[in-house]
């Protein structure tokens, strides 16, 4: 290596650690986000019961500031959701943690989520599952998403742009599914799409008010079974226009 190229990199490598935000913008994670996330642990999910510890670590190790648009990063840790466009949110990070905690996955799952967005639920399952299959109806936000992973590095994760009612049954049958938008009743083809012993975890109801949390079991036998979890609020899952 030349005296010249030797200096470049130097250069390089200095204005690197000096103004890390600057060059690698899109995946840069600082003390003082993880300050932040390690404080939104305390005070916004534990405090409310999330216990899972393999949930609160993939919580704190994920830069949620990451996934929503500069002018919001300040605010994405704050105990609420937030608009990612197109008149969508990524939800607020308890009931993110809760219903990981409800979905209860493990590192040999193979997990499909409903609804993209901005692929942080997507990012904070693929820490615990084996592979995460995620759809989103909106192309923009679909695209943005899987570019987003792909860039930091979230190597299990498959993005595809579709309408969520129709599954992903090339895949089928997953041990857990996710929706994070809200349809008015449980989704017949999804529930087929879950394996004997899986379950899923969906908001229902009607569009923005009266929606609950519901856990959706299947035993061995194929038996289905449904549980109550918390009154919530989602954005609808809507039909795909003809
Ligand atoms: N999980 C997301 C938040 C999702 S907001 C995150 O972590 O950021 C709900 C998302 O569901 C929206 O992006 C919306 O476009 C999408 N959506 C709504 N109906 C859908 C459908 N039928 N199929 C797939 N995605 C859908």
């Amino acid at each position: 290596m030349s005296f010249d190229q030797a200096h470049k990199i130097v250069l390089l490598s200095g204005f690197i650690l000096i103004f890390p935000h600057i060059l690698l913008g899109q995946i840069y994670d600082s003390p003082a986000h993880q300050k932040k996330r390690i404080m939104m642990i305390e005070d916004q999910i534990k405090s409310r019961g999330v216990k899972n510890l393999d949930v609160l670590r993939a919580m704190e190790e994920v830069p949620r500031h990451l996934f929503v648009s500069e002018d919001l990063k300040h605010a994405a840790y704050t105990d609420g959701p937030l608009p990612i466009g197109h008149g969508q949110t990524i939800s607020q990070p308890y009931i993110v943690a809760l219903m990981t905690e409800l979905l209860e996955p493990d590192s040999q799952h193979v997990v499909l989520e409903v609804g993209t967005g901005s692929g942080y639920q997507a990012a904070i399952l693929s820490k615990l599952a084996k592979h995460v299959y995620t759809i989103e109806i909106i192309p923009e936000l679909g695209q943005e998403a899987g570019k987003r992973l792909k860039q930091m590095g979230y190597d299990n994760i498959s993005v595809k742009i579709g309408d969520g009612y129709k599954g992903w049954p090339e895949k089928a049958p997953f041990d857990r599914i996710i929706i994070t938008a809200a349809p008015e009743q449980i989704p017949e083809k999804l529930v087929e799409q879950l394996k004997p012993g899986g379950q899923m975890i969906l908001p229902v109801g009607p569009q923005w008010w009266g929606q609950d949390l519901i856990v959706v079991e299947k035993d061995k036998q194929g038996e289905i079974s449904t549980k109550k979890s918390i009154p919530v609020r989602f954005v609808p899952m809507v039909h795909e226009k003809e």
